[in-house]
C-alpha cells in the first residue's frame, strides 16, 4: 500500500484537517516484477547464443588458430547458436504479434480433423528421427469457428514438445473430442513426463524444467507460453496432467458457440 498525506489549512494558516490517501499498488508492482523479470531473461537467453558465437569466432580469428580441422566443427556450432537466436527472436515476436492482438484473432469455419492433421505431418520429420508414431482420432465433420494456422501451431508446439520429452520408439495421440459446450483436444505422450511441482509454472515464458536439457533439443522456453496465448485468443483453455516416468497429456478446451 503506498499513502501519502497532506494537512488542509484554512485562510489563517490554522490546520482543519488531514487527508490522507491509501492506494493499493500490489498490481502494479507485481506487473513491474513481470515486466524487469521478462527483459531479464530475455537478454540472458539472447546472451548466451552470442557469448558462444563471438568466442568461436574470435578463435577462428585469432593468429595461431591453426588447426584446421576442427574449423568445420566450429563453424558448426556457430550455425547452430546463430539458428537458436533466430527461434527465440521469431518465437518473441509471435508472442507478442499474439499480444497485441489481444484476443482478437481472424477465425473462420474450419474442420478440426485437417488442422490436426496438417500440424501432425509438419512434426513428421522430427517425430521419424526417434520413431515415434503420432495418431490422430478426430471426428470427421467436426468444424469449429477458429483461426486454423494459429490453432496449427499450438498444435505443432504440443506435438513437438510430445516427440522431444520421449525416448524413441513411444507413440504420440491425438484426440478430439464433442462433448457438451466444448471441444477437447488432447495431446498425449508417453514421455518422461513432469513433476508435479513444477506443472503450474508450466506455461510461463522461459520457464523449463531441465533448462540444459530444453536447450539442446532446441527449445526456446516459450512454445508453451505460445500455445497459452493462442488457446485464449480462441476463449479456450488449456491444462495438463503429467506423471514423472510415464507420460504428459496437455488438453486443450475449445468452447462451441450456442447455434451449434
Ligand atoms: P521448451 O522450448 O523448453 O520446450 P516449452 O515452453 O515448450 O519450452 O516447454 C516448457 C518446459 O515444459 C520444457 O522445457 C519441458 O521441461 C516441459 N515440457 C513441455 N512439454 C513436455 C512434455 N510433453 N513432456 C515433458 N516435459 C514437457
Amino acid at each position: 500500500i503506498q499513502v501519502r498525506g497532506t494537512v488542509l489549512w484554512d485562510a489563517e494558516n490554522a490546520a482543519i484537517g488531514a487527508l490522507v490517501v491509501l492506494r493499493d499498488v500490489t498490481q502494479l508492482r507485481h506487473l513491474e516484477t513481470v515486466r524487469s523479470d521478462f527483459v531479464a531473461n530475455v537478454s540472458h537467453e539472447l546472451k548466451t547464443p552470442i557469448t558462444s558465437i563471438k568466442g568461436f569466432v574470435e578463435t577462428l580469428l585469432s593468429d595461431d588458430w591453426n588447426h584446421e580441422p576442427n574449423i568445420l566443427r566450429f563453424l558448426e556450432i556457430i550455425s547452430q547458436q546463430a539458428g537458436r537466436l533466430n527461434n527465440i527472436i521469431d518465437d518473441l515476436l509471435t508472442l507478442s504479434r499474439l499480444e497485441q492482438k489481444e484476443g482478437h484473432v481472424m477465425t473462420e469455419p474450419a474442420k478440426l480433423q485437417s488442422v490436426i492433421e496438417t500440424a501432425i505431418y509438419l512434426c513428421q520429420l522430427q517425430a521419424g528421427k526417434k520413431q515415434i508414431k503420432i495418431d490422430c482420432i478426430c471426428p470427421e465433420d467436426l468444424e469449429l469457428e477458429i483461426n486454423a494456422p494459429l490453432l496449427e501451431q499450438a498444435l505443432v508446439n504440443l506435438i513437438i514438445n510430445a516427440v522431444k520429452y520421449s525416448e524413441e520408439n513411444k507413440k504420440v495421440l491425438v484426440l478430439a473430442e464433442k462433448k457438451e459446450s466444448v471441444v477437447s483436444i488432447y495431446v498425449k505422450d508417453e514421455g518422461f513426463g513432469i513433476e508435479r511441482k513444477h506443472l503450474e509454472r508450466l506455461f510461463e515464458r522461459f520457464y523449463r524444467v531441465d533448462t540444459a536439457r530444453s536447450r539442446k533439443l532446441g527449445g526456446t522456453g516459450l512454445g508453451l507460453s505460445i500455445v497459452k496465448h493462442i488457446v485464449q485468443a480462441h476463449d479456450g483453455t488449456i491444462r495438463v496432467e503429467s506423471k514423472l516416468g510415464s507420460g504428459s497429456t496437455f488438453t486443450i478446451d475449445l468452447p462451441i458457440p450456442k447455434e451449434h
